[in-house]
């Protein structure tokens, strides 16, 4: 059975085809010929991976997910949360938007940050939602090189390093990404155990 992962982001589609289950044959978006980029014109990111999995779904027909990741800070009420990769401007640029961030928070006491993912997967038809949080605080100086995006600001609960300080494995294995994306496989998995 073929599942597409509506991302033209080749290293998450390589990255999520290595957990997939027996009999699922994972594409990408360029793996089907389209090279465009998706639109996300919703307010929450729960809206705009639905957004993104219908659309293609429609376009291609086969069972579809997409996934939808945002920053929230509660001292800038919930902020850049579904604006995070655009937060500082439309160059999308990662330093300016830690450097936005910073700023921002300068006069805050309240330094707690979620990351929150969200896996949207039309299954039959039928659309289904799952969630990865993982909560820390957002760091007065940026520290490590690894990662990407705000990795270098983000310190996860319980950790003494931020999520740029880890090795990459680390990383992954608590993240909002990998924790929403358990939820998503344990269902497939269910839907496809007789495979
Ligand atoms: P996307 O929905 O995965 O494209 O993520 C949107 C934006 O959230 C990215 O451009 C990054 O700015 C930020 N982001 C998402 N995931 C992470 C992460 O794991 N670490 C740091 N920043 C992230």
């Amino acid at each position: 059975m073929r599942l597409l992962f509506a991302s033209q982001n080749e290293h998450k589609v390589a990255e999520i085809r290595a957990l997939m289950p027996r009999g699922i044959e994972l594409v990408g978006l360029q793996d089907v010929g389209y090279s465009e980029a998706l639109e996300e014109t919703g307010n929450t990111l729960e809206a705009n991976a639905l957004q993104k999995a219908q659309f293609a779904h429609k376009l291609f027909g086969y069972n579809c997910f997409s996934d939808d990741t945002g920053l929230e800070v509660p001292a800038l009420m919930g902020a850049p949360g579904v604006d995070s990769a655009h937060y500082a401007g439309p160059q999308r640029n990662a330093d300016d938007n830690i450097q936005k961030l910073l700023a921002a928070l300068q006069p805050s006491k309240n330094r707690t940050a979620q990351f929150k993912s969200v896996f949207a997967l039309i299954w039959d038809g039928e659309a289904h939602l799952f969630e990865g949080i993982v909560k820390g605080t957002i760091v007065e100086n940026p520290r490590g090189i690894g990662g990407f995006g705000y990795d270098p600001v983000f310190q996860p609960e319980n950790h003494h390093q931020t999520f740029a300080e880890m090795h990459q494995q680390e990383k992954n294995n608590l993240s909002h990404r990998a924790r929403a994306l358990e939820k998503m496989l344990a269902f497939i998995q269910e839907k496809t155990r007789h495979f």
